[in-house]
């Protein structure tokens, strides 16, 4: 089947100023990114603060140009479509629902804003849908003249799947959605997307630094480090046999209960690279422990693997490093 949401070689740039005097540096959050979704597949993307994930997000949803490549929803480029039909296809939802619920809103006005926005029914049939999707989110339906003050982390993060789900979507961008949450809430939250999503047949990117959130969602996995996706695999697949070293990092870091306990990573726990001056070769090469020589002057390339594909030089039967490996 044709995919449903479709990234093709993407870039974006930005120009950064550091300090007051300095002169403006281009900094490369996307590095040629290529991904597609599927119709009800639920894609985790994974990766440290900075990676450039929340930057794929606002490119997805519109909110910025990539600087090169496409992105196509349902087949069509997304800038080609217009505004309603968008909104319909393609809704997010956001980290932290405090701050993007407005505190003097009621949690009807808020629910029902896509819809006036778009002029979409009149005030009692918008009432109406309010008391069917704060149904459908599991909230009664008198939280509706309550405001986001009065609620909890989890009540609230409710409201926003409400306010994203109201428009009847086919594909939800959730970025951290459940990372201002207690671990208890947590996976509430997660349940009930797995819920919404086989009731509405939801296609999901699932956006987290969290590698054990989701494996319960993701049907395929992402990895991103430094603007590239190093490595891509069924969930179970990436588990099981996790290829690039930092995934197996990441992996490690998850299934390690306590920090300092089990085998430390002390590659990894260097900082993560300033994105303004990555570092040459493969990016990872400094926190790298299979690092070589090779690694640190040519990037490696991504190399196909059942279903999926890693980018690093111990798979690729065309540099030395395989014979080594
Ligand atoms: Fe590590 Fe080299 Fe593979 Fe990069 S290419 S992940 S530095 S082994
Ligand atoms: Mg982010």
């Amino acid at each position: 089947t044709a995919p449903v949401l479709e990234l093709r070689n993407v870039v974006k740039t930005y120009s950064v100023k550091q300090g007051l005097m300095g002169r403006p540096k281009p900094l490369t959050a996307v590095k040629d990114v290529s991904l597609s979704l599927g119709r009800s597949e639920v894609l985790g993307l994974v990766g440290e603060s900075g990676c450039g994930k929340s930057t794929l997000a606002k490119i997805l949803l519109g909110l910025e140009a990539p600087t090169s490549g496409e992105v196509l929803v349902d087949g069509e480029a997304l800038g080609a479509q217009d505004r309603l039909k968008l909104a319909r296809r393609i809704q997010p939802i956001f980290q932290d629902p405090y701050s993007s619920l407005n505190p003097r809103k009621s949690i009807a006005d808020i629910i029902s804003l896509p819809l006036r926005v778009h002029g979409i029914g009149d005030a009692a049939s918008q009432k109406q849908a309010v008391r069917e999707i704060l149904d459908v989110v599991g909230l009664p339906s008198r939280v509706m003249n309550t405001y986001p003050s009065q609620m909890s982390g989890g009540q609230r993060q409710r409201v926003a799947i409400a306010r994203a789900l109201i428009m009847k979507p086919e594909i939800v961008i959730c970025d951290e959605p459940t990372s201002a949450l207690d671990v208890s809430v947590q996976s509430q939250i997660l349940n009930l997307l797995g819920e919404l999503r086989r009731e509405f047949g939801l296609t999901y990117l699932f956006i987290s630094h969290n590698l054990a959130v989701v494996e319960h969602l993701a049907t395929r996995v992402a990895v991103m480090y430094l603007g590239r996706i190093v490595e891509e695999a069924e969930t179970g697949d990436l588990f099981d046999n996790p290829r690039h070293p930092y995934s197996r990092a990441l992996l490690k870091s998850v299934l390690t209960p306590e920090p300092g306990l089990g085998v430390p990573d002390t590659q990894l726990g260097m900082a993560y690279p300033n994105p303004i001056n990555p570092p040459s070769g493969c990016a990872f090469h400094p926190r790298c422990p299979l690092a070589t020589e090779l690694c640190k002057t040519r990037a490696p390339r991504p190399v196909p693997q059942d279903g999926g594909f890693v980018e690093c030089h111990l798979y690729d039967r065309e540099t030395e490093m395989f014979e080594q490996a």
